[in-house]
């Protein structure tokens, strides 16, 4: 086993603190990865604080990670000591079922493994995230980083990029749509920079007026606070699609009116509390809300080469691993700017 330095939520209302475990040997088919960066999501916050309930605790979160590869198991044949790569938010599926075939992971239909927070096949403990100094993946679920970036600002892409990139292809979102974005996060502010790139007119639907600015910087369009219901009305029946981020319990009816018919909505944002919504503000316009799931890791790779081509990169802040605490409380607050991500160096100065 290997000893492995990280932090954990040991419950859901303590500080993320110091934690040493065991990582599994390096198999055949598996990488070790010295971890430099991790991502800081919202879903990390909700699992390390029980809002999803089944958190398995002690929890390591992070699940966008970059680093370096230190070793490779005897069968592995696509990566080699050395070389940069990334990990998302799975580390495992059956690879069997029909989802799997069609390289679509996160729907597998016997539940996809997940970086942080599943069981293990073959251990007594959980799977750790990325926030430690190294982790071993099977190479079926390690991608390939192209080294001639701010890596830094390529580990959000790990979550935040495909989550926003896979939706925006499957519906086909072009030049000529009209596409909301509800949230200026970590999520949204990679859908506007995503969808922007993909010739589509952006919205940036926020509770928070000083985010203007930044939004035009980061490619929008326009920008509508939804307090403001003069500018609301000048939205009204208006997107084609608006991706939802949202982390927190709002009403869906609000955002929902602002399609036009038969456009659509699509849920990335997890709220611990179910939203609520009328079946009228869908009929009425034969509207639609669909959600979608991170994204397959052939897609996964796809999007960061999509990104490294466009020179596409996450707007950040970066931390030492000390002041999560901190982060968490920022992010709540919705003052992020506009993904946190841990530079992994500063574990080795912890107590850890
Ligand atoms: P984040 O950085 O905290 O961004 C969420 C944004 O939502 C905030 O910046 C804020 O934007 C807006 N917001 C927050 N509270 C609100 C409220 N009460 N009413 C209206 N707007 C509010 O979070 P994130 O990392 O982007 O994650 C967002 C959500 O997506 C989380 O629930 C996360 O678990 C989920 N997620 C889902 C997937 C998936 O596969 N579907 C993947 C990753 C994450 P404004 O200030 O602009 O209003
Ligand atoms: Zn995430």
């Amino acid at each position: 086993m290997l000893e492995t330095k990280g932090y954990a939520a040991f419950d859901p209302n303590s500080p993320l603190a110091p934690f040493n475990f065991e990582r599994r040997d390096v198999g055949a088919h598996d990488v070790l990865i010295q971890i430099l960066f991790c991502g800081v999501c919202h879903s990390d916050l909700h699992t390390a604080k029980g809002e999803w309930g089944g958190a398995l605790y002690p929890v390591v979160p992070g699940h966008e990670i970059v680093g370096r590869i230190l070793k490779v198991g005897d069968h592995v044949k696509k990566f080699a000591v050395g070389e940069m790569a990334g990990v998302g938010c799975m580390v495992g599926s059956c690879q069997s079922c029909p989802s799997c075939a069609d390289g679509l992971e996160q729907y597998c239909e016997n539940g996809f493994i997940g970086t942080y927070n599943s069981p293990e096949p073959g251990l007594e403990t959980p799977t750790y995230g990325g926030y430690s100094n190294q982790i071993v993946v099977s190479e079926n679920f390690v991608l390939k980083i192209r080294e001639d970036q701010d890596l830094a600002r390529v580990a959000p892409l790990l979550c935040a990029g495909i989550t926003t990139f896979s939706p925006l292809r499957h519906w086909g979102v072009r030049q000529g749509h009209k596409v909301g974005v509800v949230g200026l996060g970590g999520l949204g502010h990679m859908a506007v920079k995503l969808a922007a790139s993909m010739g589509a007119e952006v919205t940036v639907l926020s509770t928070s007026p000083n985010k203007e600015a930044d939004a035009q910087a980061l490619g929008a369009h326009k920008f509508v606070v939804t307090k403001d219901q003069e500018a609301l009305k000048e939205v009204s029946s208006y997107f084609d699609f608006i991706i939802n981020t949202v982390s927190a319990k709002v009403s869906l009816d609000m955002y929902a009116s602002l399609l036009r018919r038969d456009g659509t909505m699509i849920l990335l944002g997890v709220p611990p509390e179910a939203p609520e919504l009328h079946a009228g503000t869908l009929i009425f316009g034969r509207r639609r809300i669909a959600g979608s799931l991170i994204g397959g890791i052939a897609e996964t790779q796809e999007m960061l080469d999509y990104c490294a081509e466009h020179n596409i990169l996450s707007d950040i802040e970066v931390i030492n691993i000390n002041q999560i605490n901190t982060a968490y409380d920022r992010m709540l607050a919705g003052d992020v700017k506009y993904r946190f991500v841990i530079d992994m160096a500063s574990l080795e100065n912890t107590n850890a």
